[in-house]
């Protein structure tokens, strides 16, 4: 589709992660002029254990992804290991499905595409403004006006968005691989080592995702050299050992992101409404981010189509949003950020498990707490 740089978009839509690429093709559903804009090009892998909560599963299908037809690793059980091997295991109530960020993403920004949304790759925002009601996003490929702007550009803010409170820089980083391994299609495993955790399970062309978020502290302590902290600290744990030693890696590198924090944020900021992980993003040890991205895309998307029906000013959007995403959300990310804590920590996790093999029910109750409803 051809740039128009005249053009008034009724929404530009900054990242073309999940929360992006859901929102554009619901806004193009509802036949509203959307312009979407992504920094990579499709497709592209992205650091993500790819492990979705069931609760997402439906609404994928209704954007137009056939996973029935994909054949995908449905998961519904857990094992936990401590940093020395230490193993409990739980069934998971809802469960969940293995698909790689690299299909995903690229099939639904394919479905978008063809949905008639301008999708620019390779561009990236690096200013809004917002004069007399209409926006400007400034990007290397130039300038775009819109009506609104929604912000879904992942864990780390832009430049152009101001963040106070918090220190900024997270102190997490992760680190993904696809392997060629033995293990059960139905499970996903968690596996502790020191100041960090790792999971691994199944996703789509007979792979494995194996994907560790670890402290940058901790990275430093190995002479910022992932190879170095792969075999002094992962490979205490003896089933990472395993898997480190004895798998076929895909990647000849590890996919790394660094400078990563779990916490809720704002759902509007500079005059941006925010969504996925901008939002607020969850501890990944709750494998329940994607969900919530996409789930927050569906909320926003019907407010803003009112919105732009001029059934609700711009103070009632940002308002009712904010309000709705709150109810959804904030007890799954603060369950998150307390068990984020507990876990990684060779002593309180091996406590932690221990407590919980033999309180199973508390166990559930715990991964219940972490996952939302279908949508
Ligand atoms: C180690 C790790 C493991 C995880 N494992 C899981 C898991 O197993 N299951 C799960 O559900 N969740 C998991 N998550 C969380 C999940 O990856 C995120 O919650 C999810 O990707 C959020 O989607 P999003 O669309 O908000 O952001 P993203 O998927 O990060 O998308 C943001 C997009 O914005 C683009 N972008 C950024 N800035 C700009 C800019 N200025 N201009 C243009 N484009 C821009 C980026 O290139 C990116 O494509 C994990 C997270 C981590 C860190």
């Amino acid at each position: 589709m051809e740039i128009d740089k005249h053009k008034l978009y009724d929404c530009v839509i900054i990242g073309g992660g999940l929360a992006g690429l859901c929102l554009a093709i619901q806004l193009a559903k509802n036949e509203h002029s959307v312009l979407l804009i992504e920094k990579n090009k499709y497709p592209f892998h992205k650091v993500c254990g790819e492990y979705i909560s069931m609760e997402s599963y439906a609404f994928i299908q209704s954007l137009g992804v056939n996973l029935d037809g994909m054949n995908l690793p449905k998961i519904n059980q857990l094992n936990i290991t401590s940093h020395n091997g230490y193993k409990i295991s739980s069934p998971l109530a809802m469960g969940g499905f293995g698909i790689s960020r690299y299909t995903l993403d690229n099939q639904l920004a394919e479905i978008a595409k063809k949905a008639g949304i301008l999708v620019i790759e390779s561009c990236n925002a690096t200013d809004v403004k917002l004069q007399n009601n209409i926006y400007s996003v400034e990007t290397n490929k130039g300038s775009f006006k819109s009506k609104l702007v929604c912000g879904s550009y992942g864990k780390i803010e832009p430049s152009f968005i101001e963040v106070t409170g918090e220190k900024k820089k997270g102190k997490y980083i992760g680190v993904k691989y696809h392997i060629k391994t033995k293990i059960a299609e139905n499970l996903i495993e968690l596996h502790n080592f020191n100041d960090g955790y790792c999971g691994i399970s199944k996703v789509d062309n007979d792979t494995v995702c194996l994907c560790y978020l670890t402290t940058t502290k901790n990275l430093n302590e190995n002479g910022n050299d992932i190879k170095e902290l792969e075999r002094n600290v992962l490979m205490k744990n003896p089933d990472l050992k395993k898997y480190f030693t004895e798998s076929k890696f895909v990647f000849e590198k590890p996919l790394a992101i660094s400078q990563i924090g779990f916490r809720k944020k704002d759902t509007y900021k500079n005059d941006i409404l925010l969504l996925g992980d901008s939002a607020g993003a969850i501890a990944p040890l709750c494998g329940n981010g994607m969900s919530i991205a996409m789930r927050s895309s569906k909320i926003i998307s019907g407010y803003i189509t009112l919105y732009l029906q001029n059934k609700l000013t711009k103070s009632e959007l940002i308002k009712q949003y904010d309000s709705e995403w709150n109810k959804n959300f904030s007890l799954r990310i603060k369950t998150g950020y307390y068990l984020q804590k507990l876990f990684g920590k060779r002593f309180t996790t091996l406590l932690a498990l221990k407590f919980l093999n033999n309180f199973p029910f508390l166990f559930r109750k715990l991964i219940s707490l972490t996952h939302g409803n279908k949508f």
